[in-house]
């Protein structure tokens, strides 16, 4: 694995190991695919928005440690937050990502999202880091159209 700090590496290490939310539900709003062919990430995404609330996420995928794990901390967080509050939280992760390992992360905003700060000094990593946030936020602005 990339040069992360050990206790950062081992937040990301079991997510991937014991992943949150993965596992396709019966029932969605909506489902997306994304992949990141870079790496050959790929993420399936489940859906339930109710009066602005994120009601549940669920999803299934293939791929890298970092990619796996990013989309554990991201369904983790988001489920049960109004939407506003999620495009606060994704904003704040996207932000961290763009910062070339300057960015520390929020940790009350972003919880175990601040370990993959280190992610951001490798920008072919970044990808997979995004994946499940960034089907996340193509599934929400479905809902909410
Ligand atoms: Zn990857």
């Amino acid at each position: 694995m990339m040069e992360l700090d050990s206790l950062y590496q081992e937040v990301i290490l079991d997510h991937y190991r014991t992943p949150l939310h993965k596992g396709l539900s019966a029932e969605k709003d909506v489902q997306v695919h994304h992949n990141n062919p870079s790496c050959g990430d790929e993420i399936t995404l489940n859906l339930i928005m109710k009066e602005g609330n994120v009601v549940d996420i669920s999803w299934d995928g293939v791929g890298c440690s970092i990619s796996m794990a990013s989309a554990s901390v991201m369904s983790d967080l988001l489920i049960g937050k109004p939407y506003s509050q999620a495009m606060v939280i994704l904003n704040a992760f996207m932000e961290l990502m763009q910062s070339k390992g300057q960015g520390l992360g929020d940790e009350d905003l972003l919880e175990d999202g601040v370990a993959f700060a280190g992610v951001s000094k490798f920008p072919a990593r970044i990808k997979c880091a995004l994946l499940g946030w960034m089907a996340f936020k193509d599934a929400s602005t479905q809902v909410m159209a």
